[in-house]
């Protein structure tokens, strides 16, 4: 029986950069996607190429939603993406407005990341660094799509070049020239709550010593690999998740910006290792019912 909290329109998670749906058992939405089907929403986790454009991405996105309205028979979708997932997302509803009912950006990099700026910097494509950095890549992305379970399709096509040129924030801006939907007009501003009937939120996470690297992320990886990127963050140096800076995440209504989350503890990894007090699968739930009121 459908809850009377669920949304209305199917939730569409998309993953970001090296995303997956499972490795083997293990999903890349920890514990999301249960609670979010517990509250009676219609959840899909989809894949799309885990080392490519936000524009092939998008692209790709869009082939799915389209085949997610004729299996549910739903008008509409609403697109919920992670990291590059949101800039996807964001392309995706720019093409096709009549398909999104809502487009969530969680720890998206809607005007770059400084991550990536700091590689192309140090790492650029032509040198012995970025090729070694970049066939990394490739290696590990072909790791990942071997232990791929959770989605079954046509092989993805990778383009690690085009992949980092996604999430610099000079990639970011050429991007947002064409697709500024729900953008914000000043910096550390909010954007537009609806443009075309789709409408915009965002969320996202910060570093905060003696939070997030403490309680269960003490023992995980991924906190360390945040903690070691935030050092190349300049503009928002001490305002970023490891990845995503503050500022640059905000998306239509910002719902929040500085929740003591690193940029895997805010979609629950690794196996919901998260700081002291952070409770990322309870932003879903709770996004699920604003979704819900929102009549969407
Ligand atoms: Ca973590």
């Amino acid at each position: 029986m459908p809850s009377p909290l669920a949304p209305r329109y199917p939730l569409v998670l998309v993953p970001g950069m090296l995303g997956f749906v499972r490795l083997l058992l293990y999903p890349y939405w920890y514990g999301i996607l249960g609670a979010l089907r517990r509250g009676g929403a219609t959840v899909f986790a989809v894949q799309v190429s885990p080392l490519n454009s936000s524009e092939v991405r998008g692209e790709q996105l869009l082939a799915q939603v389209e085949r997610i309205l004729q299996q549910t028979g739903a008008a509409k979708v609403n697109l919920i993406g992670h990291s590059q997932g949101a800039l996807t997302a964001r392309y995706a509803a720019a093409k096709r407005p009549d398909w999104v009912a809502s487009v969530t950006s969680v720890a998206g990099p809607n005007h770059g990341s400084e991550l990536a700026d700091y590689l192309q910097r140090h790492y650029p494509a032509d040198s012995v660094k970025g090729r070694l950095l970049s066939a990394l890549l490739r290696g590990i992305g072909a790791l990942m799509s071997l232990l791929e379970t959770g989605y079954r399709g046509p092989k993805l096509p990778v383009d690690v070049h085009a992949s980092h040129q996604s999430l610099t924030c000079e990639g970011v801006a050429l991007f947002n020239r064409q697709y500024p939907q729900g953008l914000p007009d000043t910096w550390g501003g909010q954007g537009a709550e609806e443009v075309n009937g789709v409408r915009y939120y965002s969320w996202s996470g910060t570093l905060q010593p003696g939070k997030t690297d403490r309680g269960r992320n003490l023992f995980d990886g991924t906190n360390r690999s945040c903690r070691l990127f935030a050092k190349t963050f300049v503009r928002e140096a001490g305002h970023c998740d490891g990845m995503v800076g503050r500022y640059s995440s905000h998306l239509g209504t910002v719902i929040g910006d500085d929740y003591p989350l690193d940029h895997f503890d805010i979609v629950n990894q690794s196996l919901g290792l998260v700081g002291k007090g952070a409770e990322p699968i309870r932003l879903f739930v709770e996004h699920a019912q604003r979704l819900h009121l929102a009549g969407l």
